[in-house]
């Protein structure tokens, strides 16, 4: 990884005691300044995405509403979702980072990252929600469309949650195929990302849900994801690479139930490495500042290859639920990939 896109304006979006604050940011970058990284990498300042940026992906009436209510002194969005007075322009700035981190890795054949807040992959192209304000991956995606003219695009999303906003805006869209893995929809937010959501119309088959049972493993996903990734991958062929980059499946993590052990976060980052080469990261959930610090520094240094994963050492202690998932989804997909 050669850049990381970040800025401590991010502190801006003030959310007071909610979950998604800015020490998730500090904790991450003081991990990564602790362990000497941030001293091998480049770090850029974000600037942030305009409105036609926006406009891409989401309804005049979404950004002019989170614009009023910001400069109205902000509140409450939806029950969880939270805008200071600054939020607007700080959501604009993270938008603008992942722009610029997908611009990063595409011209310079690199893997980029954005560590960036609010998150943004439940926010829909006409609703803030689940901590996000604006689309921070499909804003940059639509720019790389729009800007360089890239066509086909893979987005893996392994945050314990569905990016419920993320598939809705490329639900049509045969050219953007969105892989997620998260908890089951039925034991949490937000209630949707089942397997039998694959898409409509043209984009039919290019919506891939993997919905993990609560307290699954690092075996589990590593079982599961050995088999469908890579294949689905090669398939398709995609011209550039997104990670939706989230760390609250792990154990130690309040808002889930899954039980995702530091390894996980060494396995994805050398299995995406491989099949993508160059991507953008963009950081999404992960709430246990511990583990946020931990997971990202194993990430950061198994791309950097400081770490090689010895994992495969073991032997998988997989579950009867995730063996019936993976039927299930080679069942429902088998008009679309072979596994
Ligand atoms: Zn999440």
């Amino acid at each position: 990884m050669t850049a990381l896109i970040y800025s401590d304006e991010y502190k801006k979006h003030d959310t007071g005691n909610h979950p998604e604050n800015q020490g998730r940011l500090n904790a991450i970058m003081s991990s990564l300044k602790n362990e000497g990284i941030l001293d091998k990498i480049d770090i850029i300042s974000p600037k942030p995405a305009t409105t036609a940026d926006l406009l891409r992906v989401h309804s005049k009436s979404h950004v002019e509403e989170v614009k009023s209510l910001c400069e109205s002194g902000g509140g409450y969005i939806d029950y969880d979702t939270f805008a200071a007075p600054e939020s607007y322009e700080i959501a604009k700035l993270a938008a603008g980072g992942a722009i610029q981190t997908a611009d990063f890795a595409l011209k310079n054949n690199e893997i980029a990252y954005s560590v960036a807040r609010p998150p943004g992959h439940h926010a829909t192209s006409d609703k803030s929600m689940g901590f996000c304000i604006f689309n921070n991956l499909a804003i940059a995606l639509e720019y790389l469309k729009a800007v360089h003219k890239i066509k086909k695009f893979l987005i893996f999303d392994f945050d314990v949650h569905y990016g419920n906003g993320t598939a809705e805006i490329f639900y049509n869209d045969p050219d953007v195929l969105y892989i997620s893995i998260h908890q089951d929809p039925r034991t949490i937010f937000p209630g949707s990302g089942f397997i039998e959501e694959t898409g409509s119309g043209k984009g039919e088959g290019y919506n891939l849900n993997i919905p993990m049972a609560p307290s699954s493993t690092t075996d589990d996903y590593i079982y599961i994801l050995d088999q469908i990734l890579e294949p689905v991958a090669s398939k398709f062929n995609a011209d550039f690479y997104f990670v939706d980059v989230g760390f609250d499946g792990h154990v130690d993590d309040p808002l889930s139930s899954m039980a995702l052990t530091d390894d996980f976060y060494g396995y994805i980052a050398n299995k995406m490495k491989n099949i993508a080469g160059n991507m953008a990261l963009i950081l999404e959930g992960g709430y246990d500042l511990n583990a946020l610090s931990r997971c990202n520094v194993k990430m950061i240094n198994t791309l950097n290859n400081i770490m090689t994963e010895d994992y495969y050492k073991q032997e998988l202690n997989v579950s009867e639920n995730t063996q019936n998932t993976f039927n299930k989804i080679t069942d429902v997909f088998s008009p679309f990939f072979e596994f």
